[in-house]
């Protein structure tokens, strides 16, 4: 397992608690800083109770549902109901998050080297190549895997380094990937990706019930200017105020994402109390590889989970939850592999579709609709005059929609989904296609 964030450790704890010998290598020591929102939807709670942990996430701050702002209007809407997830959220950091999920497959019987680098892979065949960079054609970012033996290591105490071999290796080394694209995986660059900046403000609206984002940030002029924002409230005295880009926007190249924040701070509420005075530190920021855009998922002996596969869902920016639930699928399908079934590889993304492919394109296409300033105003901001129209809209965003009734959201859902099978495939769904 190369990285024990959310992907790793998630698929350590379930192949561990399956019986199977897991060693995962962090080249952070827990607890660590990661760039993040630190904001939990119900589906993450859901994947966290699964793993036994929701306890451990008592004395983080519980939110009751998101606070829409945007085209002049203000809506509170709480979480949807859903026979398999709850309908409240989390947040907390996850300089504190990070470490129990790790710990928790630990317990189940994993190894976790923390401060141990994956350095480059062990190639079967060393005279593999793989591809420098990110393939500029999406075709080529299907292009398979070679065998891999294990990883070359560092300890980042002693700077000693050493190999670790294993049967079966899981690539969970977040949106650069450097270890996923050594071997070869890469980004379908025509498919959306994001961008985000995010810092801590102390503010005393800590403990706010509600998670709070912005669909139009202006300027001091009063214009719109690209990009989202966001304020989390972590309960702990602090807030979590991030902005975001999609690479769908045009003018997403132009952006300077530091002064896209300094812009969002001026514009956000007063009442949060966001100034210079209240700021924690400079902000850091990420990529948000989405829509499962990273290919391929699998090779011979090898998966590809959370962010090294691109699976943020690219209606919401939202990581950890798919990080959760990939690295579980990963642990299925590797269960079956060393049980004997050589196919079962094979198969890890087959189960990924099912379980996101006709939703991610649907995202995908949504995104690209709503990357148009024009058509952005006529869906979000008609929807915005609307508290009927946008909780639905954040009962599919979320991925929150209910197997077992069809109310508007999927009704709703079912028309996008029909809208975007008779789009064009896109280069990523011809990519997987062959
Ligand atoms: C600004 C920002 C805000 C976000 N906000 C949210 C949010 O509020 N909610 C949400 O759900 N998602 C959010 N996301 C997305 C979320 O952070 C990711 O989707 C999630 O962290 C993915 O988990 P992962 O395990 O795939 O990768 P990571 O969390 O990045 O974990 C990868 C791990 O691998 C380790 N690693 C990397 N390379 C190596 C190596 N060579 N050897 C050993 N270890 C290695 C890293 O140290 C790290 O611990 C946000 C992202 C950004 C950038």
């Amino acid at each position: 397992m190369i990285g024990a964030g959310p992907g790793g450790s998630s698929c350590a704890l379930w192949l561990a608690e399956a019986g199977w010998d897991v060693v995962a290598v962090e080249k952070k020591r827990f607890p660590r800083v990661k760039t993040c929102g630190d904001g939990l939807t119900p589906r993450a709670v859901r994947q966290l109770a699964d793993m036994g942990l929701e306890g451990e996430l008592a004395g983080s701050h519980r939110f009751e549902g998101l606070r829409a702002h945007g085209f002049g209007q203000v809506l509170d809407m709480r979480w949807p109901e859903h026979p398999s997830f709850p309908s409240y959220g989390y947040t907390i950091t996850r300089h504190d998050l990070d470490g129990i999920v790790a710990d928790r497959a630990v317990k189940a019987g994993a190894t976790v080297y923390q401060a141990t680098e994956a350095l480059e892979p062990l190639l079967e065949d060393p005279e593999a190549t793989a591809p420098a960079d990110d393939h500029p054609h999406p075709g080529a970012a299907g292009a398979p895997l070679p065998g891999c033996l294990g990883a070359l290591v560092r300890d980042r105490d002693s700077n000693k380094t050493r190999e670790i071999r294993a049967r079966y290796i899981v690539i969970a080394d977040g949106a650069n990937s450097r270890f996923g694209r050594a071997l070869g995986t890469a980004r379908d660059r025509t498919s959306p990706m994001g961008m985000a900046l995010r810092g801590y403000y102390r503010s005393d609206r800590h403990d706010d019930p509600f998670i709070e984002s912005h669909l139009d940030i202006r300027d001091a002029d009063g214009d719109v200017v690209p990009g989202y924002g966001w304020i989390f409230p972590l309960g702990d005295g602090r807030v979590n105020v991030g902005v975001g880009l999609l690479s769908t926007d045009k003018r997403w190249r132009g952006v300077n994402t530091s002064r896209l924040m300094e812009t969002f701070v001026d514009f956000a509420p007063k009442s949060w109390g966001l100034t210079p005075k209240s700021c924690c530190g400079p902000p850091t920021g990420g990529k948000l590889p989405m829509g499962l855009a990273v290919l391929p998922h699998a090779g011979p002996n090898t998966v590809v989970v959370g962010d090294a596969a691109g699976s943020i869902n690219p209606f919401n920016g939202e990581g950890i939850a798919y990080g959760y639930e990939t690295g579980r699928l990963a642990a299925a399908s590797l269960g079956e592999a060393l049980s004997g079934d050589t196919e079962a590889l094979g198969r890890y993304d087959q189960r990924l579709d099912d379980a996101y492919g006709s939703y991610y394109k649907v995202a995908r296409a949504f995104i690209r609709l709503i990357s148009n300033p024009e058509a952005m105003k006529v869906c979000v901001g008609a929807g915005m005059r609307s508290e009927f129209v946008m909780s639905q809209l954040l009962r599919i965003m979320a991925n929150l929609m209910r197997p077992d009734t069809l109310g508007p959201a999927e009704l709703a859902y079912r028309a996008m989904e029909l809208v975007a099978d008779i789009l064009p495939a896109s280069p990523i769904e011809r990519a997987r296609a062959s």
